[in-house]
């Protein structure tokens, strides 16, 4: 018997399981109507509570992906049962591996892209511009690919870099989405410190 149609097979399985938990992120906050109140790809975003909350409605579809995944877990293990082996273990094992790396955040493993802690320091640099230890008299601030800095006085409030916001991308649909694969919504360009902590983060 050949090995060719296992093969086959199992990566084909593998690469559905890889995709299908992922496409929430990719597909469902990028047309037109849901990114009207930000700027465009990959301009700054101005600091507003809308912004926020598209943190945390990416945070939520990040952990959607999770539970999307047991979907091609189940299926995987019913194939291996009944149907395709290779293909059932192929979508087993990508789902199985995607949920762990997933789990990984509570043992001490990389953050996820989104968390409640980067909505808080958003707020607090918020809540900051509109105090009297303001930076200056009209402050801005706005999250650049590194940093959140005022767009009137140019001070530097955080060293936040931004992950992706669900903003249609400027490198097109196939390209970003491919981006998007590659880097899991991870800022792309980190500073010197965090660059080995980048490194391991896309390594999933
Ligand atoms: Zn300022």
């Amino acid at each position: 018997m050949s090995l060719f149609a296992p093969v086959m097979y199992f990566t084909l399985g593998f690469i559905i399981a890889f995709l299908f938990p992922r496409l929430p992120i990719i597909l469902i906050t990028r047309g037109r109507g849901f990114n009207t109140a930000f700027p465009e790809h990959p301009e700054p975003i101005p600091l507003s509570p809308k912004l926020t909350q598209r943190v945390l409605h990416m945070r939520m579809i990040y952990w959607m992906g999770f539970v999307v995944a047991t979907i091609p877990l189940m299926f995987g293990l019913a194939s291996i049962k009944w149907g395709n082996t290779a293909f059932g273990f192929g979508l087993w094992l990508s789902s199985g591996w995607f949920m762990l790396s997933r789990l990984q955040t509570f043992v001490g493993g990389p953050d996820p892209p989104w968390t409640l802690e980067t909505a808080q320091r958003l707020q607090i640099v918020m809540d900051k511009a509109k105090s009297d230890s303001s930076c200056c008299n009209y402050p801005q601030p706005e999250w650049k690919i590194l940093t959140i800095s005022c767009s009137t006085c140019g001070i530097l409030l955080d060293k936040l870099p931004r992950p992706d916001l669900g903003r249609k991308r400027m490198d097109g649909v196939f390209a970003g989405g491919l981006r998007l694969l590659l880097t899991d919504g991870h800022p792309t360009i980190m500073d010197d410190d965090h660059e080995s902590k980048y490194l391991q983060d896309s390594e999933e």
